[in-house]
């Protein structure tokens, strides 16, 4: 088979630079090691008829991508569905902050803090379409919104424990830190109100929805559209040497720093790949999925309308949990992300039964079980929760990591957001994706925007692909 172009891995991320390059008219070639393709976007049934996402699962980030969003995914079976509460963050009690599809529906649910919840997020929300070129690609771009990026930059930079401080009720500064927790790094950080204010913006952009059937659906439309436009896609093979590559045009690599160094190291310069080697680790992460006979029973019946819980109680709890975690120990109360997608996907578990997704931040390099912390983070909002597990699935780092060898450790973030990392991945260049060997890109989750299923991180790469591959 002849090429034009290669992709190394088939993530999110990998199919949407073949897409790239295969609109572009290159005939492209994807190889992925696993039998399965989708990477991060990928959806296993466990026990009969029950069917797990293996990574992630709530996508606010591809409906709200400018790439993902552009292509025809619907038509190729892809169909989103709507939680009546995106998210619901549980305090004490049967008390609960939601975050909802609709801007003024989440502020109006916030009390005191309800105007200036508004104010806060009105930048993104109203310019969402000239900051999203900006918020999802690499920073050295001149901004085509300088104004609007300015406005949100001002927000953004601070930490989230200093933009949590502004808020009087507990409700919205719980709401604001569970989604800021979500950078993985402590809150009291700069740029970690970034993460919040793209995240819950993104929820009146297009909502944190699920994909119906799991994350699958997303990685199999993709793989759809690749294939329509004549791309093709090889599983089972993992490529270890560049050789194995069988293209004299560029090469694109969704994998992890280190491994592009460990693949094609021979044809990089020394000093590119030994920075690519010391690429900086994030936080871990333990996974349990659960098959549940019957709903959560949440304190707050409003959580059970949720499609993602985040479990962490105050945003004092949530600060001090992520802390920890960040200076290397486990914490008592580990920061917890759950999703329902049975609220919304009857075709994942059978009759009267819930599939359960949960996963906890865990420090660099852990590789412990914490199946019991999590379950106890659960069971504070949901007593009796342990009493309907039929199944429950545990997925440790090291699971993880030989599953897919883009989880470094168990880092599901694709690198530390430490520093300048968040923005310069795997390192400060004016093009991030373009290695020293014009032949070489690196289009994985270890590039600007980074993680998360959005595509651009492939796309980006791609365009900088066909700019310096003007022809075939
Ligand atoms: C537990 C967990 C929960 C998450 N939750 C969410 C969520 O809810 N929403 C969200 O938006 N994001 C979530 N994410 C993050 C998201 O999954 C990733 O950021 C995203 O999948 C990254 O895409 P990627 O294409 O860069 O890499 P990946 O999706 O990791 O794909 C890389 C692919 O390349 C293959 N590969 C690697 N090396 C080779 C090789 N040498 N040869 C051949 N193939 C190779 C791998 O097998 C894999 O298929 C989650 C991640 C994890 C782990």
């Amino acid at each position: 088979m002849e090429v034009d172009a290669a992709v190394v891995g088939s993530g999110p991320n990998g199919l949407a630079a073949a897409i790239r390059l295969a609109e572009a008219g290159r005939r492209v070639v994807v190889y992925e090691r696993n039998a399965t393709i989708g990477g991060g976007s990928r959806t296993m049934e466990l026990t009969g008829g029950s069917h797990f996402d293996v990574c992630s699962a709530v996508h606010p980030l591809a409906v709200a991508s400018p790439y993902l969003s552009s292509l025809p995914l619907a038509a190729h079976g892809l169909r989103w569905l709507h939680p009546e509460v995106l998210a619901a963050h549980p305090i004490e009690g049967d008390r609960s902050a939601l975050l909802r599809a609709n801007l003024d529906d989440t502020a109006a649910g916030l009390g005191v803090d309800s105007e200036r919840w508004r104010r806060m997020f009105r930048t993104v929300v109203d310019h969402w379409d000239d900051l999203s070129g900006s918020l999802l690609g690499p920073v050295v771009r001149f901004p085509r919104h300088p104004v609007a990026l300015a406005r949100f930059g001002l927000r953004a930079m601070v930490p989230a424990t200093r933009t949590v401080a502004r808020f009087e009720a507990e409700e919205a500064k719980a709401l604001f830190a569970g989604v800021a927790a979500h950078t993985m790094l402590p809150l009291d950080r700069p740029l970690t109100s970034a993460i919040a204010l793209v995240l819950a913006g993104a929820a009146d952009i297009g909502g944190w929805p699920l994909p119906e059937g799991g994350s699958q659906s997303i990685a199999d439309a993709l793989a759809a559209h690749l294939v329509a436009l004549g791309g093709h896609i090889v599983t089972g093979v993992e490529i270890t040497d560049l050789h194995q590559v069988d293209c004299r045009g560029p090469v694109l690599f969704d994998t992890a720093p280190e491994h592009l160094a460990a693949i094609a190291g021979h044809e990089l310069p020394s000093r590119y790949r030994r920075k690519l080697g010391r690429y900086r680790r994030g936080m871990s992460s333990f996974k349990v999925d659960y098959l549940l006979r019957g709903p959560v029973p949440w304190l707050d019946p409003a959580c059970g309308h949720a499609g993602t819980v985040h479990l962490g109680g105050t945003a004092a709890e949530v600060a001090e949990a992520e802390a920890r975690t960040w200076a290397g120990r486990v914490p008592e109360h580990p920061f917890t992300l759950l999703a329902q997608p049975s609220v919304v996907d009857p075709t994942r578990a059978p009759e009267g039964h819930q599939v359960i997704w949960a996963y906890c931040h865990a420090p660099r390099g852990f590789d412990g079980d914490l199946t019991d912390h999590i379950e106890r983070q659960i069971e504070r909002f949901a007593p009796g929760f342990r009493d309907l597990v039929e199944h429950r699935f545990t997925r440790s780092a090291s699971d993880a990591e030989s599953d897919n060898p883009n989880l470094v450790a168990g880092d599901i973030g694709g690198g530390s957001p430490a520093g300048l990392q968040l923005l310069f991945r795997p390192g400060r260049r004016i093009d991030p994706y373009r290695t020293p060997n014009p032949r070489l890109f690196l289009c994985s989750a270890s590039t600007p925007p980074g993680a998360g299923v959005h595509g651009m991180c492939g796309f980006w790469a791609a365009e900088s692909a066909l700019r310096h591959w003007p022809r075939p």
